[in-house]
């Protein structure tokens, strides 16, 4: 095993969109950053549906004018179908802010994370694709394995032991570990810092569409988001270049896997059950098999320890709706890059100094939590906005994902006043979920063999 020395800022693990902003705005700041990343880019993954407010992270990383020159459909709006298959009036994003962050776009993300991941590379991020994490080291000797309490366990994060393409490894000391690992969530793992959203427990099977309906001009790029008409689950309709529609249903995950038959089959059901996706697909060819994933809302008790920082699912992730994933990918890995280099400058990459952003950006995550589970509840958008038309924008402020703000809190009184009665309160997602279902949860994703997008 070779040991190289600490010649390095910052070591990133994982290129997705959290580990290639936050090495990218490094990079840009002059650190001198390593990124690992397991797969060999392009690589497939999910979450295809960008919101505006992402815009003003794209600029800082350069990004902009290779997505505008992309071929990847720009997305203006969101349009939600009800159990009835009634038809929203769409959200178009313009409407509410007047600036061209209100036009995004629908993304094959094989492509989006290469361009993000090239673009890292391009502003001096060191990437290693193929190179896997098997471990980050701490000063005070390697983690023992499940730890607890997490705090302090193991001293400060030194660095990293990655496996390389032909099985070596090797031992990469750096200042500052920023685990960017999506799902796999190495650290939050490790330390058992993972909290299990004590509401959201959903899954979602999906496949692809060769010349399924869409619509035309403005509104070829909305997403729908179509609720089926027994009210279990929605499906996600987002239009994809190169004519491809990405088709997905989410539900409770005792309805959508337990008792039933293969993904395929639950999905062909769930589609034979909803007209307002049945006749849109109808014309269309699969091109892919079937995808599926489940137990996916989560969150962290910590976003930083001393010497490490979590960032995108790394650090937590909600749920589909509203696709504010890769928003909050970007989100996170611009506040920890934005506090990794106030911390170097000054010497200090203390759990304080490198998560100094965690409570404000909970607070962001809490919203879009809120108006999730809202809508898991029964909020219909149609109703709170022909009730409270003032309330339009900030409820599509909401939708954009300009969630950081106390200014779109004005929603939450007049939504309240819309409840049913004997309505619970939802719970906090810090609240987690009681030990015994907790150790029967384990985030999988099931890919088919063949063509991905
Ligand atoms: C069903 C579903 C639908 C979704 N739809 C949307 C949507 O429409 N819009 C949206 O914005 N978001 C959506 N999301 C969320 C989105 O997919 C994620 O939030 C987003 O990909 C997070 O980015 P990330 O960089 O944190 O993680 P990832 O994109 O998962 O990147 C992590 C990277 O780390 C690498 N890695 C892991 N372990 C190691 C290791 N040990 N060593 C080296 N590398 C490693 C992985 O290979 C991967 O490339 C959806 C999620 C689900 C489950």
């Amino acid at each position: 095993m070779a040991i190289t020395p600490s010649t390095t800022d910052v070591i990133v693990i994982g290129g997705g969109p959290a580990g290639s902003t936050t090495s990218t705005l490094l990079a840009q700041y002059g650190c001198k950053v390593k990124l690992f990343e397991r797969e060999h880019f392009p690589r497939f993954h999910i979450g295809e549906s960008l919101i505006p407010e992402t815009y003003w992270v794209l600029q800082r990383l350069k990004m902009l004018d290779k997505m505008k020159k992309s071929h990847f459909i720009k997305k203006y709006s969101v349009q939600f179908v009800n159990a009835n298959g009634k038809l929203s009036a769409p959200f178009y994003f313009h409407d509410n802010k007047p600036h061209e962050c209100s036009q995004t776009w629908q993304v094959a993300r094989s492509e989006f994370d290469l361009m993000m991941l090239r673009n890292a590379a391009e502003q001096g991020v060191e990437v290693h694709e193929s190179t896997r994490v098997l471990e980050v080291l701490f000063e005070d000797g390697p983690l023992t394995p499940n730890p607890s309490p997490p705090e302090g366990r193991g001293g400060k994060a030194v660095g990293v032991r990655i496996q390389k393409e032909d099985g070596t490894t090797e031992e990469v000391r750096a200042k500052v570990v920023v685990d960017a690992s999506g799902q796999s969530a190495l650290l939050q793992s490790r330390f058992k810092l993972r909290l299990w959203d004590p509401v959201l427990n959903k899954g979602a099977i999906w496949t692809y569409f060769e010349g399924a309906y869409r619509d035309t001009g403005r509104d070829e790029g909305a997403t729908l988001v179509i609720q089926t008409p027994n009210k279990q689950g929605w499906f996600w309709y987002i239009p994809l270049h190169n004519d491809v529609m990405s088709v997905g249903v989410v539900g409770p995950f005792d309805y959508l896997f337990k008792g039933r038959g293969s993904h395929e089959q639950t999905y062909n059901e769930e589609v034979a059950a909803c007209p307002a996706v049945k006749e849109r697909v109808a014309n269309g060819k699969r091109v892919t098999g079937y995808f599926a994933t489940k137990d996916y809302s989560y969150r962290s008790k910590q976003v930083a320890g001393d010497g490490w920082v979590l960032v995108g699912d790394a650090f937590g992730f909600l749920d589909p709706l509203y696709s504010s994933g890769v928003l909050l990918a970007l989100k996170s890995g611009e506040l920890a890059a934005d506090a990794i280099a106030d911390g170097l400058s000054r010497g200090d990459v203390s759990a304080a100094q490198l998560g100094k952003w965690g409570d404000m950006f909970n607070a962001g995550v809490d919203r879009m939590r809120r108006l999730v589970c809202e809508y898991y509840d029964g909020f219909s958008f149609g109703k709170f906005v022909r009730t409270f038309p003032q309330l339009k924008n900030a409820v599509t402020d909401l939708l954009i994902g300009d969630l950081f703000t106390e200014r779109v809190d004005a929603v939450w009184q007049p939504m309240e006043s819309l409840y049913e009665e004997g309505k619970n309160t939802i719970p906090a997602w810090s609240a987690g979920t009681p030990p015994e279902v907790a150790q029967t949860k384990t985030n999988e994703l099931f890919l088919p063999s063949g063509r991905k997008p």
